[in-house]
């Protein structure tokens, strides 16, 4: 075969898996095994050097231990940086365990502890940043300041297009030029490699949490970075180091799950469609996020940097905050809880929950409510929230008659 060669979606099928047909199996193996034999000490102490600093496993040579190197994880791996058109990828145990190797490898590799953050972002990965936790110091700014906000130590920029929860997007080109030569990092998380390919224009690594569209089933928690092999033995030494490896078993659900994500993504985006239009229609929702809409792209990048709008939709409430809790409270179909990208659908309230430990002036609008459309009928997805926003009516009805009295 000329893996090369494959299109997208029959890569997401067959990536990763050129060494089962030699091992005789037709589905993903999974390897559980946390020590593995060594061959004798010399060649089983040469095999724990190499892994530890970041290589690969070398002919005759040992896995050693899973912490240095897993072949189920691997797999997943090889087929994610196909994806991303990576060298490589580099799999971690969350999203947030990805974004702490990142900072901590780009950090000790440059000797620099300086980062800019394009906000809007992910509120882990805003407080990560905020919290100072890992000693580096990071300036926050829009998308347009990014050029006045690198400095000599500066180490790496991050971005998110979609971003985190309102999915603005932002012109990765742009931002790679700007940055003249610093790093640039694209969480993907909302894109995923079927839409956007952050490291075609750019990028020098694209970030996922994989607990999201990856895994796509609501059953998994990983992370993982596509990038070049240099960087990915930063990360892999990294890992190796402080331990945030992805379990076995992950693994293979994401593996698994990567067959089936062009399907998902597509079928997830043509819903989200007529939900966001369906959403600019009633009037109690002042506005709607949604990377489809020409006001919420005005630098075109639908249909350029990222070739569909994706599946994820935020409204603003005319209501605000008791409009959005009534409403999140009144969905059946939907399940009012954090997270996203899984074949059913999500709704949560940002300000509360996923950007809660974000500061105050950077924290999204209190009527600000995040969908994540899954794979139901979008008629039965218009229905329930049909159903929830006129349950706001209700609400306010009997507060205003409550007040009356
Ligand atoms: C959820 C999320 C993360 C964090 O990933 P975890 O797997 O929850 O650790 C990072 N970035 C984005 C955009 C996310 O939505």
């Amino acid at each position: 075969m000329a893996p090369m060669t494959l299109h997208p979606d029959s890569l997401a099928v067959h990536a990763g898996r050129d060494d089962l047909a030699s091992l005789g199996v037709h589905a993903l193996p999974l390897d559980l095994s946390s020590t593995n034999p060594l061959p004798g000490i010399d060649v089983g102490g040469m095999s724990y050097e190499v892994l530890a600093s970041g290589g690969h496993p070398f002919d005759g040579g040992s896995h050693v231990y899973a912490r240095l190197w897993n072949p189920t994880v691997a797999r997943f791996e090889e087929a994610l940086a196909r994806l991303e058109h990576g060298e490589e990828g580099v799999a971690f145990s969350s999203g947030m365990a990805a974004m702490t190797a990142v900072l901590l490898a780009v950090a000790h590799e440059s000797g620099k502890h300086h980062v800019v953050a394009v906000r809007p972002l992910y509120g882990g990965t805003d407080h990560l940043l905020a919290s100072g936790l890992l000693g580096i110091e990071t300036t926050y700014c829009a998308a347009d300041a990014v050029a006045d906000a690198i400095r000599d130590d500066t180490a790496l920029v991050i971005l998110e297009s979609p971003a985190n929860p309102t999915l603005e997007l932002v012109d990765i080109r742009a931002i790679v030029a700007v940055a003249a030569g610093v790093p640039v990092l694209v969480d993907n998380t909302f894109a995923t490699p079927v839409l956007q390919h952050p490291l075609d224009l750019g990028a020098a690594m694209s970030l996922h949490s994989a607990t999201k569209y990856l895994g796509g089933h609501g059953d998994v928690v990983g992370g993982v970075v596509a990038c070049d092999a240099r960087t990915a033995a930063a990360l892999r030494r990294t890992r190796a180091i402080t331990g945030a490896v992805l379990h076995p078993l992950a693994a293979y659900l994401l593996h698994r799950g990567l067959s089936t994500l062009p399907v998902r993504v597509r079928a997830q985006q043509e819903s989200a469609r007529v939900v966001a239009q369906w959403l600019r229609t009633r009037p109690e929702v002042t506005r709607v996020h949604y990377p489809g809409f020409a006001e919420c792209d005005p630098l075109g990048l639908v249909g350029t940097q990222q070739a569909g709008p994706g599946a994820m939709i935020a409204i603003e409430l005319g209501g605000g905050f008791e409009a959005a809790s009534s409403m999140t409270a009144a969905v059946q179909l939907f399940t009012h809880a954090v997270s996203l990208g899984s074949v059913d659908s999500l709704i949560q309230h940002p300000a509360a929950l996923t950007h809660r430990p974000v500061q105050s002036e950077a924290r999204p609008t209190d009527a600000l409510v995040r969908l994540s459309v899954g794979l139901e009928d979008p008629a039965d997805l218009v229905a329930d929230l049909t159903h929830a926003l006129t349950s706001i009516d209700a609400d306010s009805r009997v507060r205003v008659a409550a007040t009356a009295n």
